[in-house]
């Protein structure tokens, strides 16, 4: 079932969603609204500005607790036998935007980030690490504990969605762990946590979906992929830590549930398994669907960001399909935002467990053989990072 919106799509206020109090007040969820901001009164709908009055209760919940401005197309079919998927819609205004499923667009992207620089949360910051091959900049939201030994000591996650840059429901994963992040007592943060919504912005823009295997040093190498990979590999030679990352794509319709994991690291197979366990139990809880935790295919995917930061750091690499579109269980906007906080929340769990510690031992172990190779390295090819090449880069990960 497709969603329509007579909302203009490319505006910020068009993703706010709203849910209705125990006192019968709309709320809005958007977390960079503080106080009486939030209140969107006690009507029959939130006072709001995307959709027109004589519209929006079109887009009400059915039990009238919830409102959002993307609601389904009256009516979608496949015609079988003869490839026609056909939607019927009887519209009230002579512009409206009809997608797959609400859209995460670049254009939100900038508006969040402009968002982020100007509420000056505590410990967020918004880095700028290059530029696309189209001049776009390429962004990571950090947010760093509070604490002074937290700052140094705690684990790096990297969560990063829209590698498949046509996969919308990731990025909303993404914006939900930083909506959860942002509401959180950040004294009480314990994690460093990198956040890329949109990882390919180039390739998001003109809506084209590639494999994704981009980190080999096989000419022409983007300058997003450069970017990146110099960011990590930086990191990691000051020292710094990159203990998990995790890989969010977007699967549609009947072809899982509305969280899967796609990939299973056969090295840390147990590890996998075992937080995918945690994870899909408590999506359950919250009412989500959840596949298999054993996951649909295992293996190492050396040339994907996460896959690469294993090969070259050895950091946890977690994937993860989630699915708004689910016919059994479809989700709202707010359910999209949460589902990206329930694995924020169990991969936050996951980082004081007793495999995290075990695994988190043998990286450090392996991060200083790592070293003392990569000071081999530069003294037999004759060159140091200074004049990284491509092959150096990527290749060695040095
Ligand atoms: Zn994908």
């Amino acid at each position: 079932m497709p969603m329509m919106t007579y909302a203009d799509p490319t505006q910020y206020e068009t993703y706010e969603w709203f849910t209705k109090d125990k006192d019968g007040r709309w709320v809005s969820g958007d977390p960079f609204k503080q106080g009486e901001a939030k209140c969107a009164g006690a009507g029959k709908v939130p006072d709001q500005t995307v959709i027109p009055k004589e519209v929006a209760e079109q887009f009400l919940s059915q039990d009238g607790t919830y409102w959002q401005a993307w609601r389904e197309v009256d009516k979608a079919e496949a015609v079988t036998g003869i490839n026609v998927f056909r939607i019927t819609q009887q519209f009230t205004l002579p512009t409206a935007t009809i997608a797959m499923r609400v859209p995460f667009n670049y254009t939100y992207l900038q508006l969040l980030h402009e968002k982020i620089r100007n509420a000056k949360f505590p410990g967020v910051t918004l880095e700028l690490i290059g530029t696309s091959g189209e001049g776009r900049p390429l962004n990571i939201i950090r947010l760093d504990p509070l604490d002074k030994e937290w700052f140094e000591t705690c684990p790096t996650v990297i969560v990063y969605a829209r590698e498949h840059a046509t996969e919308h429901d990731s990025s909303w994963a993404v914006m939900g762990m930083l909506r959860r992040f942002l509401l959180a007592d950040p004294t009480q943060r314990k994690v460093r946590w990198l956040l890329v919504p949109i990882l390919m912005p180039d390739k998001a823009i003109s809506s084209s979906f590639e494999l994704g295997d981009y980190f080999r040093a096989v000419k022409p190498v983007m300058p997003e992929i450069i970017s990146y990979a110099t960011y990590f590999v930086n990191l990691i030679n000051k020292g710094k830590r990159l203990d998990i990352v995790i890989n969010i794509h977007n699967i549609e319709c009947n072809e899982g549930a509305n969280i899967e994991c796609p990939m299973v690291n056969r090295i840390y197979k147990e590890v996998v398994y075992n937080q995918n366990d945690m994870l899909f139990k408590e999506a359950n809880n919250y009412g989500y669907s959840a596949g298999s935790p054993s996951g649909w295919d295992h293996g190492i995917m050396g040339l994907r960001l996460s896959g690469w930061c294993f090969v070259k750091f050895r950091t946890l690499d977690l994937y993860y399909e989630v699915n708004s579109r689910y016919p059994r269980c479809k989700m709202t906007l707010s359910q999209s935002q949460q589902l990206g906080a329930v694995i924020a929340l169990s991969t936050n769990t996951f980082t004081t467990s007793a495999h995290y510690r075990v695994l988190r031992d043998e990286m450090t172990k392996w991060l200083s053989q790592r070293q003392s190779h990569r000071e081999e390295w530069w003294k037999q090819i004759g060159h140091s990072e200074n004049q990284r090449t491509e092959f150096d880069l990527l290749t060695m990960g040095y």
